[in-house]
């Protein structure tokens, strides 16, 4: 018997059945406690309370069916499978067991009546996955659930069943002594915004009645759930705002004087300065002279020109005798910064080495010591740049482009490794992720943000057509002539959903069928498969003009530049989001001269990708085309938010919610300076463990 009455901070270890091996598994979710238990709640809930006839079930949708078998079968094909045809007189599904044993089989005869719940495919076929079933003795007296099923985020060993008891445990407890639970919304906003109890939402939302508004539940929308997403929200913005504290409190080395290589550099180049790019420059350059460490975001469109105001900006660490570090997301990208970079810098002076996956041991290792003397120097790499035999002597400076690859956590990590005691290096992130601008508060709360808002001019901008795929042939027959005229064309295999492998295997054949269809014309290939030393030689052809189309996957989407290349055709167009589609385009469009971009459909086009078509064709600027995603989009399919660098939210979603951020942001003001303690204790219920800022 424990010796104090269990409450929110006891740990899950305490509870009755959780044992060592569950104590870990649990830790897997973030669980220690009975409140971390209590706030561990269902991403979604399985609809159990009525039964859907199976001509109404649609592609994709989780539902409960009750039908009589027609045939049970084994089908042998690639992969042996148990197939069991049923009906209901509306219609018919059939249920596919890859892993099925006898008994199962005899048990699954023709005439009885079975009760499935699953999901229905999105493929083709009208079939269910191993659902669960169960077959049923009296049809007619079978009861459906009363209420909705949650369904709790899960890891392997840990199962649904497992969850449901802990948090019935927990809720339990709470039941009671309600008092235990702390209400950390302070009164004054709880009053304002009309918040239920936090009791009583945790037990609707864990718990739903049998008289709940199911409709409202299943889209989230419940008070109860919105209660607890703009707890969760509030948290998320002063945990932000705290990682900003957290970092101000560090010191930096000012940085300037560089004055002179700038000039050098400018001149070199071959083309101006933008206003814009002057002007974030400035901005970047106060933040660099002063002794806090700076984090500040650059925003601009794809082809904006980001690159070379960061160049601009690593010259004043160089002058100042410090190190820059320059993270770029992919292979690809880290060799074409690379190669940017020393080309600008050799000419003065300055050293730039690579540190990626792929180099050999050699190379790795001078690399290694470069950046372990004081020498002032630039080094580019990917996530190697994170690994622990990396250590630099004098960091000054972190820029990591394409930030929406990364998190915020990586972010914090690579401070961290170039930080000496209390001195951080400056921080400066590079994104194109056209988010709306609602959603980059979110994302972005930590950071101050620039903006280039300007193209560079003589752009034109990319004329864009969408065209069914039955005209494929007029398309090819339009690259021969293209190529003529002297321009580089990319031609972009996309399949999205299915395994990369899938992907590499459309590109080549898509390149196949292009070297015979275009005889004489130079066609080259890249795909994610290739060895990345193939990756770069071939676009290193493609830059130096002796490739002429370049058949691609969607390796090409993030950052890549080859300025002369300006025909795109994407293939099966209609399958990618906006923001891919948007990223995709802005390879082309990059020099002087007019560029065109070919959407290619698989007819019949669905509403949705009409709309998402008719937008690129009609706007090519990336916020009006943001907007139009998170209007286009449901809920919970924001850009996977994973990849936006957007915080991972338990119940919160940043697209159905994105109305409550400007007000939830405003008030997390408020609270952290009226309500630090509140402040202190919301961001420990929610947010610790997942962004570890104590290590800050
Ligand atoms: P992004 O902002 O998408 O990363 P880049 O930095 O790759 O864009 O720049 C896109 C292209 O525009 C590059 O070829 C770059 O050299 C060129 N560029 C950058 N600034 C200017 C400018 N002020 N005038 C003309 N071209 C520019
Ligand atoms: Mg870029």
């Amino acid at each position: 018997m424990p010796s104090k009455a269990p409450g929110l901070d006891t740990e899950v270890t305490r509870l009755s059945g959780v044992g060592a091996r569950t104590a870990l598994l649990l830790e897997k979710l973030g669980i220690y406690t009975v409140q971390d238990l209590l706030f561990h709640l269902p991403i979604r809930y399985q609809d159990r309370t009525r039964i859907t006839p199976i001509g109404a079930t649609l592609p994709g949708q989780e539902c409960l069916v009750q039908g009589e078998i027609e045939l049970t079968q084994v089908k042998f094909g690639r992969r042996r499978s148990l197939l069991c045809r049923i009906s209901d007189g509306s219609g018919a599904l059939t249920l596919r067991f890859f892993y099925f044993n006898k008994a199962q089989q005899n048990s699954l005869q023709r005439g009885r009546a079975i009760r499935c719940y699953g999901r229905i495919s999105s493929g083709g076929a009208h079939e269910m996955i191993h659902p669960e079933y169960r077959l049923l003795v009296n049809p007619a007296d079978e009861e459906v659930d009363d209420t909705l099923v949650p369904v709790y985020p899960a890891t392997e060993g840990l199962h649904q069943n497992r969850l449901r008891k802990l948090t019935d445990t927990a809720l339990r407890l709470i039941s009671k002594q309600p008092s235990r639970l702390l209400e950390l919304i302070p009164a004054p906003v709880r009053e304002q915004y009309d918040l239920p109890d936090l009791c009583d939402a945790l037990h609707y939302t864990h718990r739903p009645p049998p008289d709940a508004d199911t409709a409202l539940l299943l889209a989230g929308k419940h008070p109860a759930q919105q209660r607890l997403a703009f707890e969760e929200l509030l948290s998320m913005f002063l945990g932000l705002r705290r990682i900003r504290e957290r970092v101000r409190k560090h010191s930096a080395r000012p940085l300037g004087n560089g004055q002179a290589l700038q000039r050098r550099f400018i001149d070199a180049l071959a083309f101006t300065l933008t206003g814009a790019q002057n002007r974030v420059l400035a901005e970047i350059e106060q933040d660099l002279a002063r002794e806090l460490p700076m984090m500040r975001l650059i925003q601009g469109d794809v082809g904006c020109g980001k690159t070379v105001v960061a160049a601009l900006a690593c010259l004043n660490a160089i002058a100042s005798g410090f190190q820059v570090a320059v993270m770029a997301p992919t292979e690809l990208l880290c060799d074409q910064h690379y190669r940017n970079f020393s080309h600008w810098f050799a000419p003065l002076g300055i050293d730039t080495v690579i540190l990626s996956g792929k180099l050999r041991k050699a190379e790795r290792q001078s690399a290694l010591q470069a950046l372990a003397t004081d020498t002032p120097l630039i080094v580019v790499g990917t996530h190697a740049l994170f690994q622990k035999e990396v250590s630099f002597a004098q960091l000054g400076l972190v820029i990591i482009d394409e930030q929406h690859r990364f998190g915020v956590h990586q972010r914090l990590t690579l401070l961290k490794k170039g930080a000496r005691g209390d001195v951080y290096p400056h921080q400066l992130i590079m994104t194109a992720t056209p988010i709306p601008r609602t959603l980059t508060m979110s994302a972005y709360a930590d950071l101050d943000v620039s903006s280039i808002d300007e193209l560079p001019p003589g752009r034109k901008p990319v004329n864009t057509v969408v065209i069914s795929n039955q005209r494929r042939e007029d398309i090819v027959e339009r690259i021969r002539e293209a190529v003529n005229d002297g321009r580089q064309i990319y031609w972009v295999c996309t399949l999205i959903e299915e395994s990369e492998a899938l992907q590499c295997q459309a590109a080549t054949e898509t390149h196949d069928y292009l070297v015979q269809a275009l005889p004489g014309l130079h066609v080259g290939l890249i795909h994610g498969r290739m060895p990345d030393r193939d990756k770069e030689s071939v676009m290193q052809a493609y830059k130096a003009g002796d490739i002429d189309l370049l058949v691609a996957t969607t390796v090409i989407e993030v950052g890549v530049d080859v300025p002369n290349a300006s025909l795109m055709i994407i293939e099966n167009a209609e399958r990618l989001g906006l923001a891919q589609l948007h990223q995709l385009r802005g390879r082309i469009g990059r020099g002087s001269s007019h560029s065109d971009c070919v959407l290619m459909y698989r007819p019949p086009l669905s509403e949705l990708s009409r709309q998402r078509l008719e937008t690129m064709r009609s706007t090519s600027d990336g916020f009006k085309i943001a907007e139009k995603d998170l209007q286009l989009r449901g809920p919970g399919e924001l850009i996977g938010t994973r990849q936006a660098g957007l915080p991972q939210l338990h119940i919160a979603d940043l697209v159905r919610d994105a109305h409550l951020l400007p007000e939830i942001n405003r008030v997390a003001d408020r609270v952290a300076e009226q309500f630090p303690e509140q402040s202190r204790q919301l961001i420990a219920r929610w947010q610790q463990k997942k962004m570890g800022y104590g290590n800050v």
